[in-house]
């Protein structure tokens, strides 16, 4: 377990890429908080990687204890999460290299905004060809130009450097498992696991997102599983580390 990539962010904020194991029949990358005001995706891979390498460890309840207590502010002070210590040699049972970026947003997640420190949606600035110009201070404002974000360059730099067979963005709050590119069947897996129903893209024009960029222009199966924020979040640490588990076999 180590970081293997490593960038800033505007407001020098870390954003980290930590890989599970060095080899594997295919490589997964798992995205969390894209969208700042979404925690859930950072907590619940943190959580993973925790029991990963300290599988005695019992500490959820301080985690979501944490969590309850919105805007996520104690979350994102976490970093006693202690990356740079976790070197450990154990690994994830699985066939499949995991690569894991817990929280692509950690500037939205500190000011617990949807959007990063330069108020541009990420989920809107990947360089689509149908990417477009929003005004600013719309909703999905996705910057002046796209591609203009350090965090939407880290996930380019890491597709392209990692070349990642599958890909998991984690979400909220719309309890549904959405896919573009070839990803059906592991669309309906992972709704099997979590009992939210399948949504193809296919269809539905989403200028310079994610799903978009990685599923529909690149063809890489690309799940984003859009979570229930209004249970616990204890309540999905089952369900997505089953999921977890499944994209590490698949
Ligand atoms: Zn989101």
């Amino acid at each position: 377990m180590k970081i293997i990539k490593k960038n800033y962010t505007q407001n020098n904020n870390e954003i980290v890429l930590i890989e599970n194991q060095h080899d594997g029949d295919k490589t997964i990358l798992i995205i969390g908080t894209v969208h700042g005001d979404e925690p859930q995706g950072k907590f619940l891979i943190e959580n993973y990687l925790d029991k990963i390498n300290h599988p005695t460890h019992n500490n959820i309840n301080d985690f979501s204890k944490d969590l309850k207590n919105l805007p996520p502010r104690p979350l994102g002070e976490r970093e006693e999460f202690r990356n740079e210590e976790r070197v450990s040699e154990i690994r994830v049972r699985g066939k499949n290299r995991l690569l894991f970026i817990p929280c692509l947003n950690p500037d939205g997640l500190e000011l617990n905004t949807r959007t990063n420190a330069n108020e541009v949606d990420i989920n809107r600035n990947f360089p689509t060809k149908n990417w477009v110009r929003e005004p600013f201070a719309s909703e999905y404002f996705g910057g002046e130009n796209s591609a203009s974000e350090i965090e939407t360059k880290f996930v380019m730099e890491v597709i392209s450097e990692f070349s990642p067979d599958i890909i998991l963005t984690l979400h909220a709050p719309y309890k549904v498992v959405n896919y573009d590119g070839p990803a059906e069947k592991i669309a309906k897996d992972i709704s099997a696991i979590i009992n939210y129903p399948v949504e193809s893209d296919i269809g539905y024009s989403t200028p310079g997102s994610f799903g978009n960029y990685a599923g529909i222009e690149r063809n890489i199966p690309t799940i984003t599983l859009e979570l229930d924020e209004e249970i616990d979040v204890k309540e999905l640490i089952t369900p997505v580390n089953e999921i977890f588990n499944y994209l590490a076999e698949v």
